[in-house]
């Protein structure tokens, strides 16, 4: 595709990006997207033209290249290098993805507040009044296009295309499974069940509703919804969350219509992003009872499944303290299961989260080492692990030396889990 020079602006419509989303130490840009450079900033746009990244080109943005990016629900983050070891041992991506919005304190919060970011903001509205000052008259079709659909999509649009999208769906999604870092959190959200089955006294995500499984109408009714409001943009999308917080409890029947929906309505095999993934959360319950008529359905969809499941701790006085209405034997039994499944269905990983914090008592993290550590032979490389910091994390330099310590000991891939929504 050509690029074109306007004044200060060089213009380059649909560009082509990786398609397929790798681990790599220096920011790489996927799919297909819109890109607007001046001397200080470059602005990727998705192709309905809604602003997508803003990676500054001088000064410490040049050195560290970071950058933030928008998300289809209009959040921002700021995905910062974090000395790239570091990032990588804690989160196992070489970006950690800070929020303008506070869900744990260990990384990044408050980087809103910096000046390049507040640079960076005031750099687009600048960028959007020029382009509003430009006659396209003239210009060739695809930067003429391209300049009326980005301003179309001001600040008020682009809050209204997030609300949009949470209102087909039925609200925001408090939370993404920890694995969907490895499609960057580009994942199309489908609410297939509400609510969750424990609505433990911790959790800050919960919807504290019921456990209670869509309609066949009402996922057919929201993927018709997605795939008019991702328009243009669909093609960037291979993945799939199915909310809210137990889809695998939903059962067979509805999982596969869903599955198998999507990746027809959803046009996943016209995506320009290969593998596609689906993404959801499980429960200590809805693997226990995942039979192999529902595991080998999963283990042939045309996606690779990640499940995410919430143990938080292998100890009783945890779980009570949590307010977590499970038993130690059951949690356990739960982890054998998805070691099992890890093991015998190659197309399915199951990771598990446990907590991490401040005041929870002595026997949590040996509680949780001996499921990861002295319960297995040796290290698998398949089935993370998860630690997921409580609100009261106490001292930073603590929770990290800890988690360091664990993730030594543990025989399988450990991190920390940063919790973004959607
Ligand atoms: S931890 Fe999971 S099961 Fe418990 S309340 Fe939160 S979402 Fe529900």
């Amino acid at each position: 595709m050509n690029t074109y020079h306007l004044s200060d602006l060089e213009i380059e419509p649909e560009k082509k990006g990786s398609d397929r989303y790798i681990k790599i130490s220096y920011p790489l840009r996927y799919g297909r997207f819109n890109e607007i450079r001046t001397r200080e900033h470059i602005f990727r746009f998705t192709l309905n033209g809604e602003i997508k990244t803003i990676q500054g080109s001088s000064g410490g943005w040049l050195e560290t290249a970071e950058w933030l990016k928008r998300t289809a629900g209009n959040d921002w983050a700021y995905f910062s290098a974090g000395g790239y070891n570091g990032a990588y041992n804690y989160t196992g991506e070489y970006y950690i993805p800070c929020l303008d919005y506070q869900t744990n304190t260990i990384f990044g919060y408050g980087k809103f507040e910096s000046m390049e970011v507040r640079n960076a903001f005031d750099a687009w509205r600048s960028l959007r009044q020029k382009l509003d000052g430009i006659d396209t008259g003239d210009l060739p079709e695809p930067v003429a296009s391209l300049i009326d659909r980005i301003l179309r999509m001001n600040s008020k649009n682009l809050e209204k295309r997030g609300k949009e999208l949470h209102d087909i769906i039925g609200g925001p999604v408090s939370v993404l499974p920890p694995d969907t870092r490895h499609v960057e959190y580009d994942v199309i959200p489908v609410t297939i069940a509400d609510g969750c089955l424990y609505n433990c006294g911790f959790c800050r995500v919960k919807s504290g509703m019921g456990f209670k499984t869509r309609t066949r109408e009402s996922i057919t009714g929201q993927l018709h919804a997605l795939k008019r409001f991702y328009g243009r943009d669909l093609i960037n999308y291979h993945s799939v969350f199915f909310g809210q917080h137990d889809a695998l409890f939903a059962g067979i029947d509805t999982i596969a219509y869903a599955a198998e929906k999507s990746f027809e309505i959803l046009d996943i095999e016209k995506s320009i992003m290969k593998e596609p993934r689906l993404f959801m959360f499980g429960s200590v319950d809805s693997v226990l009872r995942a039979d192999t008529p529902l595991l080998d359905m999963l283990n042939n969809l045309p996606f690779f499944t990640a499940i995410n499941i919430g143990l938080e701790s292998g100890d009783p006085n945890t779980l009570a303290l949590l307010k977590k209405p499970l038993s130690a034997q059951k949690i356990q039994s739960a982890f054998s299961r998805l070691i099992e499944i890890n093991r015998n269905f190659s197309n399915i990983e199951i990771s598990a989260n446990f907590v991490i914090g401040d005041g929870l008592p002595d026997t949590h993290l040996p509680s949780i080492l001996s499921l990861t550590r002295s319960q297995l032979d040796h290290f698998y490389p398949k089935g993370d692990i998860y630690l997921s910091p409580l609100e009261d994390i106490g001292s930073k330099e603590r929770l990290l030396a800890g988690f360091n310590a664990f993730k030594t000991l543990c025989r399988l891939p450990a991190y920390l889990y940063l919790i973004q929504r959607l």
